[in-house]
């Protein structure tokens, strides 16, 4: 399994059919013909999903979760095996495909959601700041990763419905927004969303410290 996964990192070959991909200028993982039998990896469907988990007026993803195993590979590699650079390649790709949102006040900041101090300082890096970092190099915007913080360091949400996510973590973050050097709308990013609770959570937050909340974006969706 690593040596598939280390192997995705550079791709010079499709990771599902191993063809070779074009030495194109935009980075890819999957062949054409291969990239169109994942019909949901882009496209407004999956900002239509997010925003019925999550009230918020701009949402957007990269691709529905289901069975694809390199994806699943591919997000593994990001949030357990640490692999900055394949993180800031899929936030490129992330921000080429998601447009940002329309905005008439002010600059828009990405803020990654953050984790408890503990796991990070454990794990050594959050990767929804890498995919953040990635994505404000397209969309050209700066990266707030000080904004949130996490209060509770709770056990793995995994297997929890959606009822007993939002109650794990309603009043999970706080909101320092000295952290913004400039006026901005904050856009939320992350690597999946599942229930909806944890962007809600924190979009609550921002909003009560007076910021401009518009949204979230996250590489996948569950
Ligand atoms: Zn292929």
């Amino acid at each position: 399994m690593w040596e598939s996964w280390t192997s995705l990192i550079l791709p010079k070959h499709c990771c599902v059919c191993g063809g070779w991909l074009p030495d194109e200028t935009e980075w890819m993982i999957a062949c054409g013909p291969c990239a169109l039998d994942w019909p949901e990896l882009h496209g407004e469907f999956g900002a239509m999903i997010m925003k019925e988990r999550c009230r918020m007026p701009y949402a957007g993803t990269g691709f529905r979760l289901h069975t694809q195993a390199e994806l699943i590979a591919q997000l593994a590699e990001i949030k357990y095996g640490g692999n900055r650079r394949l993180a800031e390649k899929w936030g490129k790709w992330l921000g080429l495909r998601t447009p940002p949102p329309m905005t008439n006040s002010c600059k828009i900041v990405l803020a990654p959601v953050p984790l408890h101090w503990r796991k990070r300082w454990k794990r050594g890096y959050n990767q929804a700041e890498w995919i953040a970092n990635g994505m404000a190099r397209v969309w050209r915007c700066e990266v707030a990763p000080a904004l949130l913080t996490r209060r509770r360091h709770h056990d793995s949400m995994t297997g929890m419905n959606r009822m007993d996510r939002a109650r794990v973590v309603r009043d999970l973050y706080d909101v320092n927004p000295t952290a913004l050097e400039i006026e901005a709308d904050i856009v939320l990013v992350d690597d999946v969303m599942t229930t909806g609770a944890t962007l809600s959570a924190c979009g609550g937050a921002i909003k009560q410290s007076g910021l401009n909340w518009l949204g979230g974006v996250t590489l996948a969706l569950t």
